[in-house]
């Protein structure tokens, strides 16, 4: 079994990534940076997002496990007084895997198509003023958007940015999108739907702008500025996450937002 870790880079955070090595040599597990077969992100989501980004040509055959350092996240399930139990669970037991949806953003920029993906969502925003935009679903035209942006969620990450602009909640077992607004502009000439909508598998939503864009990819800025049009949709590939024991996802939303 080999591994790597994504680390938050803070005092605590790698003294933790030196116990689990510490802790990992001693059942003989072998660190890899290149080809991990686990990776720990040891921090908090964003830390997660960091590490997905940083392992992503790997998403087929790398699962992922994450150990906080402040509060319960929703990526990172394992507190820091636990981390010799995850070691040892990782030398010695074998995990469920459980599949995310992921979301893709294609277009084409510098005569290139290129192919993104997020953990939690892209965020589109205007690099100049209002976002003015055309929303077409599966090629029909559905809306004119104009406003601050919008955020084109994954199932996990409904609970970031999405939950945020008002999105609902949705459970990461359905494969899906999620296209929130971020402060539309309403009134007699601009009209938009104002909830947000789920886009099951197979469908997708162009986004069409004639002005530069920033395109957020979860915590990644890409500048756009040659582009006329993104599409979305459900992504082929997954994130794995590995389980050594049950972290029910409404127990998270419930632990995170309620109690
Ligand atoms: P950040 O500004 O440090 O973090 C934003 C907060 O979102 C942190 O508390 C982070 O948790 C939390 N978070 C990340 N993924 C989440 C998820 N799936 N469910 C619930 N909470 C989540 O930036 P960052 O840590 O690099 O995270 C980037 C994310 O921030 C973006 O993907 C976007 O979702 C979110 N964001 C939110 C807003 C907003 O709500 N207005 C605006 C911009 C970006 P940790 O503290 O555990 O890292
Ligand atoms: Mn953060």
């Amino acid at each position: 079994m080999r591994f790597s870790i994504w680390d938050k880079g803070d005092e605590e955070s790698r003294a933790l990534s030196a116990r689990f090595r510490e802790q990992a040599a001693r059942y003989g597990l072998e660190s890899d940076d290149e080809k991990p077969d686990i990776v720990v992100s040891i921090g908090g989501d964003g830390t997660m997002l960091q590490a997905f980004h940083r392992f992503r040509h790997l998403a087929q055959s790398v699962s992922f496990v994450g150990v906080h350092t402040g509060r319960l996240g929703f990526y990172a399930d394992w507190r820091k007084d636990e981390l010799d139990d995850l070691v040892r669970m990782i030398a010695e037991a074998q995990p469920k895997i459980v599949q995310y949806p992921l979301v893709q953003a294609e277009y084409e920029s510098g005569g290139e198509r290129l192919v993104q993906l997020a953990l939690n969502e892209f965020t589109l925003k205007s690099a100049e003023g209002t976002l003015v935009a055309e929303l077409r679903i599966n090629g029909e035209p559905f809306e004119m958007f104009r406003g601050d942006g919008l955020v084109i969620s994954t199932p996990s990450g409904s609970t970031a940015y999405n939950k945020s602009v008002g999105g609902a909640v949705i459970h990461p077992s359905l494969e899906a999108i999620q296209i929130a607004e971020i402060a539309s502009i309403n009134n007699r000439v601009y009209r938009t739907l104002g909830s947000s909508i789920v886009l099951p598998k197979h469908h997708y939503c162009d986004v069409k702008t004639e002005k530069p864009v920033d395109l957020w990819m979860d915590h990644l800025l890409l500048k756009l500025h040659d582009v006329q049009s993104i599409r979305f949709h459900v992504a082929k590939e997954k994130i794995s996450f590995a389980r050594y024991r049950p972290f029910p996802f409404w127990n998270r939303v419930r632990e995170s937002f309620i109690i």
